[in-house]
This record gives C-alpha cells, sequence and structure tokens, in this order.
C-alpha cells in the first residue's frame, strides 16, 4: 500500500508506545492515555499511521483518561 502522504511504497511496521495529552491548560492535571500502537512508518518521508484501540479512543473522546472501559 503506497504511502499515502508521498506515494512510495517504502513502509515498514514497528511496534511503538506513546503518550497521548489532552491539550489545554485546564487538563493539565489529566493523566496521559497510553497507547502501544502497530506503527506503519513511511521510511522515505516519515509519515507514520496507527490505529488508537477502542478503550483508549474512549478516554480520549470523553477526555477523562481514568474512565474504565
Ligand atoms: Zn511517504
Amino acid at each position: 500500500m503506497p504511502c499515502k502522504s508521498c506515494g512510495a511504497v517504502n513502509q515498514s511496521k514497528f511496534t511503538g508506545e506513546m503518550a497521548i495529552h489532552i491539550p489545554g491548560l485546564k487538563n493539565i492535571d489529566k493523566p496521559v492515555v497510553w497507547v502501544f500502537p502497530e506503527l506503519i512508518v513511511c521510511l522515505d518521508c516519515g509519515t507514520t499511521e496507527f490505529v488508537v484501540p477502542e478503550a483508549e479512543l474512549r478516554q480520549l473522546a470523553t477526555g477523562d483518561a481514568t474512565a474504565e472501559g
């Protein structure tokens, strides 16, 4: 599958860990949302794709990183 950004067919899969912060000063005390996605990295331009899992997606949607599934 070609890169959506540059069109190159030079992508590799990696695993990653990422702390997603909810922006804004009022959210400064909110915990970060950790995700451990599979990354599809374009080795030509660096564009990276990943999917946030459903549980973490819900946390981002509600803005409450302490919410349970
Ligand atoms: Zn690319």
